[in-house]
């Protein structure tokens, strides 16, 4: 994962595309929800405005059938009186402003009287007209399809609501139609009381498709034919609905609800521009847009600095790569400073052995034959050259020894407990004459380099030995045991104690605490342990007290 993390791709992909693909589909389900309400709306404005077309219609339905099943009214007629039967409704048009003109029509199809009276109107023949036909065939009020009324002086369309006058003797024979005329711009302004919004408005349409009312057109003198016009030719079939259409008059795109007021067969039709329709919803999608347009920058920005970060993380490990390299160059080459120098100490010591040998010789020489022709003074001097050529003698052998160690790099399975009777038996004239113990725990067996851990214990008991305490009887207990993964050795002895504050530099080449005089040594001891346990890839240290004993632990990898 952190890998993963740092292909930008990756990053990309888990913190960017996840904000588009909520945002893009917060998006979609936000516009389909406003959109769903935009159509609902419109829905609601064309049931409405039905809803209030027929309840119109109902009261000139309502009015119609009252007039027409007047008993004087009705006997009037029966009796030819068509004029007193004109005086019973005279007063109408006047009472209901929603009816224009009123005809009275004998059943063969001739208006009888009007009100109010137009010059020309009595005695025209409306036989043809669909209302009077259906009304005296099916004898039930009926309303007309949308027509133009034309008369000597004036035009104007109209709808007419035809009403069946029956005999009161007998009740199915028609004697006379009453026909109620209403004006378009009146059933228009019906449509008004509806709010439509900005650019919506209603129209009407009658049974044939024609328009009725429609506030961009005037439909006082002429019919306009609306059945080509998708939405009216689903009317027609009966149906509701809402859509989105074309229309081919107005010639552009509308949100359109249609809804068929099913008593009179007519339709209304609720549409509005659709950029109006849609406004309020873009309005809101342009918000949501701006808010998602942040999120995603917000996004862009983590995302890049997650990148950034991880560009700037992988240059630390390049560069952290580059000073390991420089380290491990400089180790190798402190390696081969060390051969080098190891070599030189060998070198050196191995040639120092030849003049020391000579040295050494013609001293024993001169103290064997000239011996006698010398005076005490000569022989001490021969004394002390002989002593300090043996000294010399041990610490150039020490010194190639110490650089000699770990040349062999085989490595063995040694058993300590071995190692150490083998070392005790060494030391076993030393251990005699102090009347020494030395008292080992069983100690484990591991992988190293046998000589060389042989020197150490042989260093570090045969010091324990030396460093003894004057009438202390040198007692050195020696144990091992497992600790993180690493045996821990440790070798306590009864003896002198080291000062806390030498207890680090002992272990340097030649770093002795003492003359010679009173404790022999090279000072190459304990340097010795310390490259033995170099070579093993451990650690050694000591704890002490003056005069009270001192410890030495090292560990060794199991
Ligand atoms: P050397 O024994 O030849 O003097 P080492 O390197 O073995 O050299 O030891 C260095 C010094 O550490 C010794 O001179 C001595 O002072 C101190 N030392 C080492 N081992 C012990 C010990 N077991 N007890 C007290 N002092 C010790």
């Amino acid at each position: 994962m952190k890998q993963a993390l740092k292909n930008p791709v990756v990053v990309f992909i888990l913190v960017v595309l996840p904000g588009i693909l909520i945002g893009v589909f917060s998006y979609w389900k936000i516009r389909t929800n406003l959109t769903q309400d935009a159509f609902s709306r419109r829905s609601a404005i064309a049931y409405l405005s039905s809803t209030l077309l027929e309840e119109r219609l109902e009261r000139v339905h309502d009015l119609g059938i009252s007039l027409a099943t007047r008993v004087t009214f009705r006997d009037l007629i029966k009796q030819g009186d068509w004029h007193g039967a004109r005086d019973i409704v005279r007063d109408i048009p006047q009472h209901f402003s929603f009816i224009d003109h009123l005809n009275i029509v004998s059943v063969d199809g001739l208006i009888k009287e009007d009100v109010p009276t137009m010059q020309g109107a009595i005695g025209t023949d409306v036989s043809d007209e669909d209302w009077f036909q259906k009304v005296t065939r099916e004898k039930s009020s009926y309303l007309s399809n949308v027509k133009t009324r034309e008369l000597p002086d004036s035009r104007s369309n109209i709808a007419t609501f035809g009403f069946p006058i029956f005999d009161r003797d007998n009740p199915d024979s028609v004697i006379a139609v009453l026909g109620l005329e209403i004006r378009l711009n009146t059933i228009f302004k019906w449509s008004e009381y509806v709010d439509v919004g900005n650019t919506g408005f209603v129209y009407f349409i009658d049974r044939r498709g024609v328009l009725i009312a429609n506030k961009d057109y005037s439909v006082d003198n002429e019919t306009i034919d609306y059945s080509s016009v998708p939405t009216v030719e689903r009317i027609l079939a009966g149906n509701t609905g809402v859509e989105i259409l074309y229309n081919p008059i107005e010639k552009e795109e509308r949100l359109v609800a249609y809804q068929p007021v099913q008593k009179y067969g007519w339709g209304v039709i609720a549409q509005q521009k659709v950029e109006d329709a849609f406004a309020e919803r873009d309005r809101t999608l342009h918000i949501i847009l701006l808010v998602f347009g942040v999120v995603i920058l917000i996004s862009v920005t983590t995302a890049l600095l997650i990148i950034n970060a991880n560009k700037h993380l992988a240059d630390q490990a390049n560069e952290l790569q580059k000073k390991g390299k420089q380290i491990q160059i400089k180790n190798e080459e402190l390696e081969h400073k060390n051969k080098e120098l190891e070599q030189f100490a060998y070198v050196t010591s191995h040639d120092l052995q030849e003049p020391l040998r000579s040295l050494s010789n013609y001293t024993e020489l001169l103290s064997s034959e000239y011996a006698d022709k010398l005076d005490e003074t000569g022989q001490k001097s021969i004394r002390f050259i002989s002593e300090a050529t043996t000294r010399m003698r041990n610490l150039i052998q020490a010194l190639l020894e110490y650089s000699r160690l770990g040349h062999k790099k085989e490595i063995t399975t040694i058993d300590c407990n071995k190692l150490i009777e083998e070392v005790q038996f060494d030391l076993s004239q030393k251990i005699n004459i102090l009347n020494a113990r030395v008292i080992a725990d069983k100690l484990p067996k591991l992988n190293g380099h046998e000589t060389e851990l042989r020197l150490l214990f042989q260093n570090l008991i045969s010091n324990a030995l030396k460093f003894h305490r004057v009438d202390v009887i040198p007692q050195i207990k020696v144990a091992a045991k497992e600790e993180n993964g690493l045996w821990k050795f440790s070798f306590s002895d009864n003896g002198i104690g080291i000062a806390e504050n030498h207890q680090k530099k002992i272990f340097n080449i030649f770093q002795r605490l003492h003359t010679r005089k009173e404790y022999e040594g090279t000072g190459i001891g304990l340097a010795h342990c310390q490259k033995i346990i170099d070579l093993h890839g451990g650690k050694i240290w000591v704890e002490s007290q003056v005069n009270n004993g001192s410890t030495f632990h090292f560990t060794i990898p199991k």
